[in-house]
């Protein structure tokens, strides 16, 4: 039957394509169902930073390479569709889809991933990628003997400011309230390295530019008096939001959403794994993404392999 199979892996960005992969090479059937365009949240970048091997491609080209990979081993991948529902618990589990179709199989691997917390202030959406990233670790060597800033109070927001001065001239921390969400130890590194300096109890009004980011208007909140400063480039490191809201309360969620596995990437719910952003870690990178498509891969092979017996509906 064309919607039975042995796994069902949701989201096609780097975590669901690496499953599909191995999935399809050990001659499991495999759908991978994605919402929107295949690729994810590296699609969206147009040079893919630290990924071994390659050199020089955008993250669309890679994520097409991972599909075109997945399908020549008989993987089936479908976009744009939309997820509606899931049954997760018993032997043969559902998912819903555009309201009129129901798939069904043995495992499934949740790899739906996330998105970085935004401000939702003018000119974010145009600058995002032209001087506004989300990402250091990503494309903090853009931005060698730049004047920037880090939107940001808490952990990730102070430590990856002290390794943005590895390349930046500057870096101003500008943060909302007038003390840090963050480990004292974070807090004391900050303060203590000479290109930092801080913007506190303030938020930003308005990011400025032509073709791309140029400067920042910055609202002090115990005032109100606005500043213009003009900068190279913004990190906004504010948080990270899983996209987990469809399988809340059906499997083992942390206080932020995020997906709680084991070792072997099996979730609270028996035959279902997670892989990918979605789930509770503390590095997301393209290589985090495509190991955890592996193990959780692997870990529905040997999961399957135990359940042969099991009939399809
Ligand atoms: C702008 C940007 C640039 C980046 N650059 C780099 C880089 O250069 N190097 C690097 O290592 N990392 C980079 N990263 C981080 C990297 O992209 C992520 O860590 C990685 O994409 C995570 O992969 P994932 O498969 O877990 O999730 P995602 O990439 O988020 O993919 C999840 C997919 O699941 C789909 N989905 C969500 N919910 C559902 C649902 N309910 N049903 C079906 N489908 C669903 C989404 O539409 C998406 O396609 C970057 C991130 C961003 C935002």
């Amino acid at each position: 039957m064309d919607n039975e199979f042995d796994v069902i892996v949701i989201g096609g960005g780097p975590a669901g394509l690496t499953a599909g992969i191995y999935l399809s090479r050990a001659k499991i059937k495999t759908i991978i169902l994605n919402e929107g365009v295949f690729g994810g949240q590296v699609s969206l970048t147009h040079e893919v930073a630290n990924y071994p091997g390659i050199e020089n491609i955008s993250g669309y080209q890679l994520s097409r390479t991972m599909k075109k990979q997945a399908e020549s081993f008989g993987c089936t991948v479908k976009s744009n569709i939309k997820v509606t529902g899931f049954e997760l618990d018993g032997e043969i589990k559902k998912v819903f889809v555009n309201e009129t179709e129901i798939y069904y199989a043995k495992s499934i691997i949740l790899a739906t991933g996330g998105k970085s917390r935004t401000i939702g202030v003018p000119g974010e959406e145009k600058f995002k990628g032209m001087g506004i990233s989300y990402c250091a670790t990503c494309d903090g060597d853009f931005f060698q003997d730049k004047n920037i800033i880090v939107v940001g109070g808490g952990n990730s927001a102070l430590e990856e400011a002290v390794s943005l001065t590895k390349y930046a001239s500057t870096v101003t921390v500008v943060h909302q309230f007038d003390y840090f969400q963050a480990f004292e130890s974070a807090i004391g590194e900050a303060k203590s390295n000479s290109k930092i300096s801080f913007i506190m109890e303030s938020e930003i009004q308005e990011f400025h530019g032509e073709q791309s980011l140029k400067g920042v208007t910055i609202k002090n909140m115990r005032t109100g008096e606005l500043t213009e400063k003009e900068i190279d480039g913004a990190f906004i490191l504010i948080g990270y939001v899983p996209s987990t809201e469809k399988i809340k309360g059906m499997i083992e969620l942390n206080d932020r959403n995020e997906i709680i596995t084991d070792d072997s990437l099996l979730t609270s719910t028996p035959g279902v794994f997670a892989a990918g952003d979605s789930r509770e870690k503390r590095y997301r990178q393209i290589t985090t993404a495509v190991s955890d498509g592996t193990i959780a891969a692997l870990g529905a092979i040997e999961f399957i392999e135990k359940k042969k017996e099991t009939v399809l509906v």
